[in-house]
């Protein structure tokens, strides 16, 4: 089917177009130039940014990757009501009065959006003021609720306002970094670059990494702690009371800058006082605690970088302020190469923290606890029904959409039947919801099959709008093709709703350039320009034009009349938001997490991301390459639990508790601590049968943060029971739910055909008869069959025109052959001859098998580079760069590759 495309102007046929990342929240700037010259190709080049302060130059494998996610290919092309097209006009029609009459009916409680951290600013802008300013209620919540809630409370705890105090750059000033709860190697991999780079300059610049499983990070790090989950709150206490002990505070910036030192240091030292009794909370050793106790009193230049190790836990806002606690009381802050330095999963998670995307936030830094601040924007806004109060946070939105509480639910471009916690109660909620609107780019995802009415959306590349990453920076996703005709930006589609309900005048923007203009005018409406009031402050561009904002180039916010090339770093004045202008030091009193384990459940389970996925895989999933590194949901066990247990890798694993079941490959590795597994956050029903992992966190959330807990489950890992094997490589999807409930199936992408690992419990008879049914041979196709019930095995492929068009194995997990030489198979014009022959076998005589792919850039397999070390005798990751290019391009998999060569080396 060819789709058609919206009209594009030539303005940017040929010519680079500046953009940035559409994934992690490292905000990394992207040159994106269409290789044809023709728009409507589809074929872009890219390549990172020189200029971007945030990676110059530089891009991860999945940034590298994004000119190949740009295609249609399961696009969303028109708006739906009930599974049936229907024109924009009957579309918007029909959400504006829905959304109308549940308000009249039940008031404006009755109505909720969730939104999402990949929604550009001005988006987020327009979806927050018609909820908080017309429809009367603050029922909006993004998905970064589920990123970092916690750090955001933690910051406002302390600093009287949500503000990151670092940049990029004081990674590299630094002298002690300490990576929390952060497996940036893949999941920020170029702030990781940029930290090995600086430790490859400054080999005394030390890397600390407290994590409970030993990552890829960890390759950099001169010390990892491997912590027990959820200890990292006592362990900053520890450090905050050993910093005491040992008269390394601060006791002049305390005096000047803070409050609440006295209480904090007591608390810290009362609890986390005796090392020994530290080391055993967390399951460290001394000397390792002490080891880092020391290098932090002996360096200033201190920087602690938390991630969602820290965020997604019952007590993440406690851990935040225990980490921020210990730099106000050394004074390490406000300075280069200091601070304590959240970094954000999304895109843009940092924008909807600007523009009030989270419940209990108002708009522009502002939030409900101060009556003036919600009077401030009602005038601003002209706001006729605005909201007094906070809103529901997203466990209890979905809770309250589960209980009819919220009758209509707008869900713009996010999954959360994937990423909630106790995802099936939400997919439950959202079943029997009255009225569920899904905006989106892709048509099917598991969210979108529960929607009434879905509004296609444009995607990256597709629009323009800003965003800001994790340390401040401003800058530009920006239109370098055309969408699918029908398909619309999403704050066209939020103001056309507003329209239709009476807003007109409120929402007659003509593009995002108006939206940001007001959005920078509502940060400096009645703001001090000196920035005292509110920090958030973009002044600057209160009068900004098309032309400049077309031109737009990165900035770190704050950005004033004072500060025009904005404010690299917060608080060197030592003055802060609250309102005696003192930070707080917070006292801490820390507590596990909610579940423990147990007899039923005795196996901690953490999840996390990998490092050539994004979120739910609806872009990522596109490109073959990103598809090569970890293909399949899997569960990584410790050696000892899987002796245990009865599992090899490779098998199939089930981890469960009394919310749902996760089925996986088994991963063993020593890197996992004893008694805790972890799986991937990011397979979703569209690509496996069992692979939501969110279906088994429960929704314990923070008390303060409303962020839930999910890096802490408790689960049973058992053997997953299968009669039988088997993989499909096919060119056009097929249908995987005849298998029935109990089969395990996966949906890999390939070049040119899908994959579909499976495998099953049903009688071989009629998984033979189901295999038969499901490749539908008839006499127009070219087709070859061996069937072998006394072997358990059945085969087949089928050609048309010569041309591979399918391949289906059965057997035992033994017999089954490698999947690459068949894959192979599929981008030959012809299979005739030997090929054809050698089909049912499954591979061609001495025909190699590479291996599991490791360096996804240039596609060489983990075979391959064991080969090479061996004969080659190779002895280090450079060498192996310039045999294989492997490791040279993103370096991504520079962590995997050393741990390869110290694992042949120690063998050989
Ligand atoms: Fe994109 Fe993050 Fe990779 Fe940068 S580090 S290219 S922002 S995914």
């Amino acid at each position: 089917m060819t789709i058609k495309r919206q009209s594009v102007s030539p303005k940017s046929i040929n010519s680079v177009v500046q953009t940035t990342c559409p994934y992690c929240g490292v905000g990394c700037g992207i040159d994106v130039q269409p290789k044809s010259g023709d728009l409507g190709s589809q074929k872009v080049k890219v390549a990172g940014t020189d200029t971007h302060p945030a990676n110059f130059g530089k891009l991860c494998v999945k940034g590298a990757a994004t000119g190949e996610t740009v295609d249609f290919e399961g696009r969303m092309l028109t708006p739906q009501i009930n599974g049936d097209s229907v024109d924009w006009e009957t579309a918007l029609t029909t959400v504006a009065e829905t959304f109308q009459k549940t308000i009249e009916q039940y008031g404006s409680e009755s109505v909720a959006f969730y939104v999402s951290g990949q929604l550009l600013t001005e988006d987020y802008y327009v979806a927050n003021k018609l909820i908080k300013g017309y429809l009367g209620s603050a029922n909006i919540d993004t998905n970064s609720r589920l990123c970092m809630a916690s750090a955001v409370v933690g910051y406002k705890r302390a600093f009287g306002t949500d503000t990151v105090p670092c940049s990029y750059q004081d990674l590299e000033m630094a002298d002690l970094i300490t990576l929390v709860g952060s497996n940036a190697a893949w999941a920020h991999p170029i702030l990781y670059q940029r930290i090995a780079a600086a430790k490859k300059a400054r080999p005394q610049l030390k890397v600390v990494v407290v994590d409970p499983r030993r990552t890829a990070t960890c390759d950099l790090a001169d010390l990892h702690l491997a912590i027990k989950p959820g200890m990292d709150a006592a362990l900053f206490n520890g450090l905050l009371a050993y910093l005491s002990q040992k008269g390394a505070i601060n006791q002049t910036y305390l005096e000047r800058h803070t409050e609440g030192a006295e209480s904090a240091i007591a608390a810290a030292v009362a609890k986390q006082g005796d090392m020994a009794l530290l080391a055993t909370q967390c399951d460290l050793s001394i000397t390792d605690l002490q080891q880092w106790f020391d290098w932090a009193i002996e360096t200033p230049r201190m920087v602690t970088l938390y991630s969602q190790g820290v965020n997604q836990s019952t007590s993440g806002v406690d851990k935040s302020n225990a980490i921020i606690n210990c730099h106000l009381a050394t004074g390490r802050i406000g300075y280069e190469g200091a601070g304590p330095f959240s970094i954000t999963g999304q895109p843009n998670a940092m924008g909807g923290r600007e523009v009030g995307g989270l419940a209990n936030q108002l708009a522009a830094h502002m939030d409900f606890s101060q009556p003036d601040n919600v009077d401030r924007v009602a005038r601003f806004w002209r706001a006729p029904n605005m909201a007094k109060k906070e809103g529901l946070k997203a466990v209890d939105m979905f809770k309250a959409v589960g209980t009819g509480k919220i009758k209509a639910i707008w869900i713009m471009n996010t999954n959360p039947v994937v990423s909630m916690p106790d995802a099936d109660a939400v997919r439950r909620a959202l079943k029997q919801c009255e009225f569920v609107v899904v905006s989106d780019c892709m048509q099917s995802t598991d969210t979108t099959e529960v929607a009434d009415v879905l509004l296609p959306a444009l995607t990256w590349g597709e629009t323009d709008g800003s965003v800001t990453n994790s340390d401040r920076t401003i800058s530009m996703q920006r239109r370098f093709m055309s969408g699918p005709e029908n398909a619309r930006a999403d704050w066209w589609m939020i103001c056309e709703v507003a329209k239709k309900m009476g807003f007109t005048q409120a929402f007659d923007y003509a593009g995002p350039v108006d939206i940001f203009r007001e959005h920078a005018r509502l940060s400096a409406f009645e703001n001090d320009e000196s920035g005292w009031l509110r920090d958030f402050n973009l002044s600057a561009f209160v009068d900004i034009t098309p032309e400049q904002y077309r031109d737009f180039q990165p900035i770190q916010w704050p950005v004033t009349k004072q500060t025009p090339g904005g404010t690299p770093r917060m608080f060197a004045d030592g003055l802060f938001f609250t309102s005696n202008r003192k930070a707080r030091l917070i006292a801490i009193d820390p507590h596990p997490p909610a579940s423990q384990t147990s007899e039923a459940y005795p196996f901690v389970f953490n999840t996390g991301r990998i490092r050539d996925q994004w979120h739910t895989m609806t872009r990522t999933a596109k490109t073959e390459r990103l598809m090569m590194h970890k293909n399949e949901p899997y569960l990584t066990l410790h050696p000892q639990d899987a002796l245990k247990l009865g599992l090899a890798p490779g098998d199939l694993a089930k981890a469960s508790n009394a919310l749902g079941v996760f089925v996986g490959r088994v991963e063993v590795s020593a890197s996992q601590r004893l008694g805790e597994v972890f799986a991937p956050m990011h397979w979703t029903a569209q690509y496996a049968s069992h692979g939501r992992v969110d279906a088994l966190i429960a929704a314990n959330v923070d008390p303060l943060s409303g962020q839930p807990e999910s890096k802490h489950a408790t689960v049973k890992v058992e053997p997953y029971p299968v009669d039988w094997y088997g993989f499909v490589l096919t060119r056009e999807p097929v249908d995987m739910s005849s298998l029935g409930e109990e089969a395990y199936w996966v949906k890999i992408k390939g070049q040119q055909f899908l994959r579909y690992e499976i495998a099953g419990r049903r009688a071989l008879g009629q998984v033979f008869a189901w295999a038969k049914s499901l490749l539908k041979f008839d006499d127009s196709q070219d087709w070859l069959e061996y069937e072998d019930p006394g072997k358990e095995q059945y085969r087949a492929a089928s050609m048309l025109n010569g041309k591979l068009q399918s391949v289906l194995f059965i057997a035992p997990q033994s017999d089954m052959p490698s999947r690459e030489w068949l894959e192979k198979c599929f981008s030959e014009q012809l299979v005739e001859g030997a090929m054809r022959r050698s089909l049912l076998a499954g591979s061609a005589s001495g025909a190699k098998d590479t291996g599991k792919t490791i360096c996804t850039c240039f596609n060489v397999g983990l075979n391959t580079i064991v080969e090479m070390i061996e004969t080659e005798r190779l002895t280090t990751v450079a060498e192996i760069g310039q045999v294989l290019k492997a490791g040279t391009n993103c370096g991504s998999c520079v962590p995997e590759l050393k741990e390869i060569l110290a694992d042949v080396l120690e063998l050989t």
